[in-house]
Parts: C-alpha cells; sequence; structure tokens
C-alpha cells in the first residue's frame, strides 16, 4: 500500500529488494495467506486507522516455511503460522512472498495441518477456536442446549458452526443472507435465524432462555439483544464488531440470570493459548468442511475482496496464493 500527494492509501504490486523487510529474528518463506475484516480495513484508502505508515505490506496472517532464523527455536525448513501481533497494521504483513517478524509471534504448525488449510483457518477461525474454548472453561457442554452464532456466513461464524457442530452442538445460525442456507446447513446448522429478527435493539431485557452459548462476531444492538435471551449461567463469547461497536443493553441479564459476557482478543494472545487453539483446530475442526468455506484468490484480488468484505460482502474465508 503507498500513499499518494492525495493521502490516499493505494494498493499496488511491486518486487521489493529483500533488505527493505522489517527488523526480525526470522524470515519466513510465505505460502498462503488470507483475509479477515482487519484485512480489509488495513486495505482501505485510510488504512481503516490501523495502518500509521506508509509504504506498507497488508496481511494479518500468514502461513509458510521458515527461510532463515536467528533463533534457537527456528531452523530453516520448519512450517509455521502466524496470526495477529499487529502484523499487517503496524508492521509488514503476509501480503508478500517474504516476511520478516519477531520469533515469539510465530507457532508451529501442528501436524496435520497445511499452510493453505491454516490460511482457511486464519485469525478468523483461531479466534472462533477461542471463543469456542472460552465457553467450554465456563461449563459449555452439549447437553445444555442449542449455541448460537452470529454473523454465521462470515470467516469467524461459519468456522465457529463447523467446529460446534464437529463437537456435537445443535447451532442456531444467524445470517443476513437467506442465499446462505444451504452453505450454513452443510456446515452443520441446525436452525437458520434470520438477522432481521435478532436486529432490533432490546425492548424487554429479558426473554425466554433459549440459547446455552453464544459465539458472536456482530456486536452491537444483536448481542445486546441475545444478552437477554440466555439461559441461566449461559455465556456469550464477544468476538467482532460487524454490526457495531455499541452495546445498548440492559445490565439484567447479569444480575438475573448470571449470564457471562467473555471477551475474546486474538491478537495479544499468549503463546502457550495459541499452541492449544491450533491442536484443537486441528483436532477439532472438519477439514472436509473447511474446505468447503475456501474462497481461492492471489494478490491481485485483494483490493476488490478488502471493500467487499467491509459491507459483508464475503462468504466464508478468503485464501490467498501469495505465489500465484
Ligand atoms: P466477515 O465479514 O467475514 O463476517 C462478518 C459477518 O457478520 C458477515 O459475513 C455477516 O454475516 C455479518 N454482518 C455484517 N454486517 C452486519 C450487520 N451490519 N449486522 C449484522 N450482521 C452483520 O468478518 P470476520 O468473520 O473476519 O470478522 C467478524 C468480526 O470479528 C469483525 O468485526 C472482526 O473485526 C472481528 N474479529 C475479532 C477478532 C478478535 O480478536 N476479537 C479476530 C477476528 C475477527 P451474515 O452474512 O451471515 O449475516
Amino acid at each position: 500500500m503507498e500513499k499518494g500527494d492525495d493521502g490516499v492509501a493505494k494498493a499496488r504490486i511491486a518486487d521489493l529488494p529483500d533488505d527493505s523487510l522489517p527488523a526480525g529474528d526470522v524470515t519466513v518463506r510465505v505460502e498462503f495467506s488470507t483475509l479477515n475484516y482487519k484485512d480489509g480495513l488495513c486495505l482501505s484508502a485510510n488504512g481503516g486507522g490501523l495502518v500509521r505508515n506508509y509504504p506498507h505490506v497488508p496481511g494479518i496472517d500468514f502461513a509458510g516455511v521458515v527461510e532463515a532464523s536467528d533463533d534457537p527455536r527456528y531452523a530453516p525448513g520448519d512450517r509455521v503460522v502466524l496470526t495477529g501481533w499487529r502484523v499487517g497494521e503496524a508492521h509488514w504483513g503476509g501480503y508478500a512472498t517474504l516476511a520478516r517478524v519477531k520469533a515469539d509471534w510465530l507457532v508451529p504448525l501442528p501436524d496435520g495441518l497445511t499452510a493453505r488449510q491454516a490460511m482457511a483457518v486464519g485469525t478468523a477461525g483461531f479466534t472462533s477456536m477461542l471463543a469456542v474454548m472460552a465457553l467450554e472453561d465456563h461449563g459449555l457442554t452439549p447437553d445444555k442446549g442449542e449455541v448460537l452464532v452470529t454473523g454465521a456466513a462470515g470467516g469467524v461464524g461459519s468456522v465457529a458452526v463447523a467446529i460446534l457442530a464437529r463437537l456435537g452442538y445443535q447451532v442456531a445460525a444467524v445470517t443476513g443472507r437467506p442465499e446462505a442456507e444451504s452453505y450454513l446447513r452443510d456446515l452443520g446448522a441446525t436452525r437458520l435465524i434470520a438477522r432481521a429478527d435478532l436486529a432490533e435493539t432490546v425492548k424487554r431485557p429479558l426473554e425466554a432462555e433459549t440459547w446455552a452459548g453464544c459465539v458472536d462476531a456482530v456486536g452491537g444492538a444483536m448481542l445486546a439483544r441475545v444478552l437477554g435471551q440466555m439461559k441461566y449461567q449461559a455465556s456469550v463469547a464477544a468476538v467482532g464488531l460487524a454490526g457495531g461497536a455499541g452495546l445498548p443493553a440492559s445490565v439484567i441479564p447479569f444480575l438475573l440470570r448470571g449470564v457471562n459476557l467473555l471477551g475474546i482478543d486474538s491478537v495479544m494472545r499468549p503463546y502457550a493459548d495459541r499452541v492449544r487453539a491450533w491442536d484443537r483446530i486441528a483436532s477439532d475442526l472438519p477439514m472436509e468442511k473447511l474446505e468447503n468455506m475456501i474462497q481461492p484468490a492471489t494478490l491481485s484480488d485483494l483490493p476488490d475482496l478488502g471493500a467487499a468484505i467491509l459491507k459483508g460482502g464475503v462468504q466464508g474465508r478468503v485464501v490467498v496464493d501469495v505465489t500465484a
């Protein structure tokens, strides 16, 4: 991304010398990257308020093979994945064939997961796994009842639906895209809920106790509404703000139903949690379902896809072959 005299950032594919890479102790030959909502922001004309310095290489996630390492934990040939740590925002990211980063930010790719699959997961899927783990840590089990996933046809939502279904949960998927019904049912959703049914702001602080858990990618009025529909002592994992950062809610569900609102951050997540989540992804995310979510792309597709994801117009997970 480069900023012109007009102050507008524009995307361009360019050959850069290796010595232009930022400082770091591990150089990775990137094989695949992906597209998250945040990438859409970083690809936008003002960098979404996340990118401060230009020229900039976006791409908040990547997977590939270590090319060179000054850190004893990594050697050339090791397969690695990176999400978060503000890579692709404050530090050059994965929309390139080479990336140089801190060893602390990397995670060894778990056995059984390819770089392409890891990027089909990406930050979105990694965060879904963290959300499911948080719900489990707060007592969620399949016998407790239906689990709600909002923003279900998006990246976070799609992976959450597939993981929860694989773990034996009944999954209710909220979507604004009626045409995504068969896609979501194939991922394992057992009930579809129209976005409009949950979009209205809270009128009554408590409604019928309906959901045993929720992975929420939407925030805003929908999250506020869902809080009042949770079962006694059930938890909501708040992941995203696709529907707004505000929370026009009542505290009544917390006080009268013991509902928990669990914040999920994937960016600064400590290493041990990352390894645990990637291992769970390798074991609990059905790879054939993941395959159904993939929209393949190349670097030249990214400006259009970045604009589309900001409008909620990308289904599932984009996988970017940076070498194509
Ligand atoms: P996507 O755009 O792929 O998915 C978001 C989905 O939300 C859309 O597909 C759509 O689903 C739904 N949606 C979009 N706009 C609205 C709206 N106005 N009202 C209600 N629903 C809406 O993005 P991601 O899945 O990559 O990310 C989802 C959110 O999670 C983002 O806000 C992102 O910033 C956040 N996030 C947070 C992370 C963290 O560490 N906490 C990590 C990763 C993501 P449908 O079409 O089915 O209705």
